[in-house]
């Protein structure tokens, strides 16, 4: 994201989004619906298996970002590929999923991911 791109984001949201990652154009959309809080989203290509189909392995384009809809009270992180697959996660839920990868240092270092515990 560029500085401008920043600097513009307040006033393309409107005065009454509290949301800092909301894109959405409070006041300016045609729709009601449309004045849901949702991220930028952002594009990524998954591997999944699924075990219940003789673990058929597959690859998904998704869209990963946030949504609050006027009526939640939750902010979720939402996982879609515009057919099939619609995760929605709690923003609380994403946490605690990092915290238990994060607990075993080794989990964490298989998938990746610093923890911070310097080198072991
Ligand atoms: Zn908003």
């Amino acid at each position: 994201m560029s500085d401008d791109e920043v600097r513009r984001r307040p006033e393309s949201r409107g005065s009454s989004c509290p949301f800092d990652w909301c894109t959405t154009r409070h006041g300016q959309t045609t729709h009601e619906a449309d004045e849901d809080h949702r991220s930028g989203g952002r594009s990524l290509t998954l591997t999944l298996r699924d075990e219940r189909d003789g673990a058929a392995i597959s690859t998904a384009e998704v869209e990963v970002g946030l949504l609050r809809r006027r009526s939640d009270t939750r902010t979720w992180l939402v996982i879609e590929d515009g057919r099939d697959i619609r995760v929605h996660i709690t923003a609380e839920s994403v946490h605690d999923l990092l915290d238990a990868v994060l607990a075993d240092p080794a989990v964490a270092d298989e998938l990746g991911i610093p923890t911070g515990d310097g080198e072991r």
